[in-house]
């Protein structure tokens, strides 16, 4: 089986994710925010969908499912703790599946922060982080801690194999524009920056990445370093002591505080 990987642009600025089996154009959608775009997609390309993957909640994630269950009966796999439309696999964390048309293994990563119950999906060197890390940022608080949003995105850089990561929204220019102001030292920064703008006028999108390339220019994977420690103290005028403190204060940052 050989498999390929589409971006779907939904709503303003995310991504449908889907997975596809070159074999037998069957396909895996993760987090269908809405059904419009994966539809015309399928009746163009002859795909046909066999099953939901939601990594949490929010309407953006969550809003296409009903109409494509109903149009295509697929199964839903979610997180167990947060309510998720038509779900039929309720998922707990480290959770191992697999889907009978794929030939792949999927485990459940514990990704809370953005959401309390916010999972990801590692399968073949892929990994599917929903709004947890994005290109040269990561997503808000909701009902989940700093402290948590904060090992989570610990958790995806130590993920083995340095998988690929497939996150579910462009915001990569905005990200970087912020990078700039926390770190006007980092060369990688306007690197990633002119690579991002050319990406974005043909259209395309910046994503995926790989850990390796954010961990030189996302600040949020960068709360250990003395310029961006020094930097946050500053802004927020507080004495941080450690990674954790670094990234509490940078998101309060980032968030206009
Ligand atoms: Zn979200």
């Amino acid at each position: 089986m050989t498999i390929r990987i589409k971006a779907i642009p939904s709503l303003s600025d995310n991504y449908i994710w889907l997975i596809i089996n070159n074999n037998d154009s069957t396909a895996i959608i993760i987090d269908p925010g809405s059904s419009e775009p994966c539809k015309s997609y399928f009746d163009q390309e002859d795909i046909k969908p066999v099953a939901i993957l939601v990594t949490h909640r929010h309407w953006d994630h969550v809003n296409g499912i009903e109409k494509l269950v109903h149009d295509y009966e697929l199964p839903v796999y979610g997180p167990s703790t947060e309510y998720i439309p038509c779900l039929t696999t309720a998922l707990n964390v480290n959770d191992k599946f697999k889907l009978p048309e794929f030939d792949l293994d999927f485990e459940v990563i514990d990704l809370s922060g953005h959401t309390a119950g916010h999972i990801g999906y590692l399968t073949d060197g892929m990994f599917f982080c929903g709004d947890t890390l994005f290109s040269a940022g990561c997503g808000r608080l909701f009902d989940g801690t700093a402290a948590q949003l904060h090992a989570s995105l610990q958790r995806i850089a130590k993920l083995p194999r340095n998988p690929t990561i497939y996150c579910a929204h462009e915001y990569t220019i905005d990200n970087l524009h912020f990078a700039q102001t926390v770190e006007p030292g980092n060369e990688e920064i306007q690197l990633r920056l002119n690579e991002a703008k050319t990406l974005r006028e043909r259209n395309q999108p910046t994503l995926p990445f790989t850990i390796d390339q954010e961990i030189r220019y996302n600040p949020f994977l960068r709360t250990d370093k003395e310029s961006i420690m020094k930097a946050v103290a500053q802004h927020s005028g507080q004495k941080i002591e450690n990674s954790e403190d670094c990234f509490r204060y940078l998101r309060l940052w980032k968030d206009g505080f």
